[in-house]
């Protein structure tokens, strides 16, 4: 079998897909995509192209060393998510050629089903508990919601006292019935980060992400003897090796690498299995589209340390169009009681309505994220 074309295509609220077709009529689907940046990833897919044209899509392991050493200079979001949505198409197209999921091909489920989180917007208290509601109506029962906005390096102790008041009238409210993580989102800087901990702890979240951004990650230690919450962070961080001084310093409980950053399924399932053996939990990022989502189920059912994944199902940055949209086989992801089951079709397990994707290209989306300022005018982080 021979690689003949890649063609991506732009859609709605700010993916981007990747079709790799091969001479033998078998196609597969990735989704090479940098929230934000999906015309730098598009082309840098497109160079990646002339080391895979003509080539066997069977050889994913040498495809994706050429794609990572074969141009001296690697790493980072940009290739990195170019590559991992390259791989993701290579998977799909070996699960499909040889009639079995991509889990079978890395040895077999450790697991029957996999329990998701939803995301829960709003600003005020009222709006995320109504929204929980409404959905632990619908069976889900684990959320996640933004920590706080911006906050400066010190920031006052009304804006500390703001942000732990709304956690707690969720947990008034809803008791134990429901679990959450707390996304800090790399808006909190490591003295206020030390502080909110300290006060969030007795609301006992599951978990709270990007405590500090990820290039201060030698935070993570100090802030995790700190407390007794779970401090989560990957969703920034591209390769093993940048992983690897992370884990080694210590401070992480949960590992959340991104399947479309991260180099793939390739890549991922290395990280996967350091995190495992630092005793540290998986839980894969993913904001993103459908087929970013079932490569990361792939990963979760064969990774013994997965115990949570993300999915975008409603979430507030699904402006256009949200997660199964543009998927033929919705059913396969249905969520019972937050959990979703082993994707049964071969490769990814999903099927891609390209109809709608030939649509949605006509009319490319350009999501950027919001550019936040503090009061005295200076850039905040978002
Ligand atoms: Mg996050």
């Amino acid at each position: 079998m021979k690689i003949t074309r890649l063609t991506t295509y732009h859609a709605a609220p700010r993916w981007l897909f990747l079709k790799i077709e091969t001479d033998e009529g078998i196609t597969g689907w990735g989704e090479p995509v940098l929230e934000g940046r999906a015309s730098t990833v598009e082309a840098a897919v497109h160079e990646l192209a002339d080391q895979l044209i003509g080539k066997d899509p069977a050889h994913i392991n040498d495809l994706w060393q050429t794609m990572y050493r074969g141009s001296f200079y690697r790493g980072g979001a940009i290739l990195m998510s170019a590559i991992a949505g390259i791989d993701q198409a290579l998977w799909d197209i070996k699960g499909k050629a040889l009639g079995v999921p991509v889990y079978e091909l890395l040895g077999g489920r450790v697991r029957d089903k996999m329990k998701t989180y939803r995301w829960v917007g709003g600003d005020r208290p009222s709006e995320i508990i109504a929204q929980m509601r409404d959905l632990k109506a619908k069976g889900f029962d684990t959320f996640k919601f933004n920590g706080t906005e911006e906050l400066a390096i010190i920031d006052r102790p009304a804006k500390v006292d703001a942000a732990v008041a709304k956690v707690a009238e969720i947990r008034a409210a809803l008791g134990h019935e429901v679990d959450f993580g707390i996304d800090f989102h790399g808006r909190v800087s490591a003295p206020m980060a030390r502080v909110l901990l300290r006060e969030l702890e007795p609301l006992r979240p599951l978990f709270v992400e990007e405590p500090v951004l990820p290039e201060q990650w030698e935070y993570y230690r100090p802030l995790s003897d700190s407390t007794a919450i779970p401090l989560a962070a990957g969703e920034r961080m591209y390769t093993r090796f940048e992983f690897k001084p992370v884990l080694a310093a210590g401070g992480l409980s949960i590992l959340q690498p991104d399947l479309s950053h991260a180099g793939g399924i390739t890549e991922c399932f290395k990280i996967a299995a350091m995190a495992e053996a630092s005793d540290v939990a998986l839980a894969p990022h993913c904001p993103l589209g459908p087929v970013a989502l079932a490569a990361c189920l792939q990963l979760d059912f064969v990774a013994h340390n997965a115990v949570l994944q993300e999915q975008s199902i409603g979430i507030h940055y699904n402006e256009g169009a949200d997660l199964l949209d543009y998927v033929l086989n919705p059913q396969d992801f249905t969520c019972q009681d937050s959990y979703i089951a082993a994707l049964p079709k071969p490769g990814l397990g999903v099927e891609i309505d390209e109809q709608r994707l030939i649509e949605a290209n006509k009319h490319p989306p350009r999501w950027r994220n919001p550019l936040w300022r503090h009061e005295d005018g200076s850039i905040a982080e978002w």
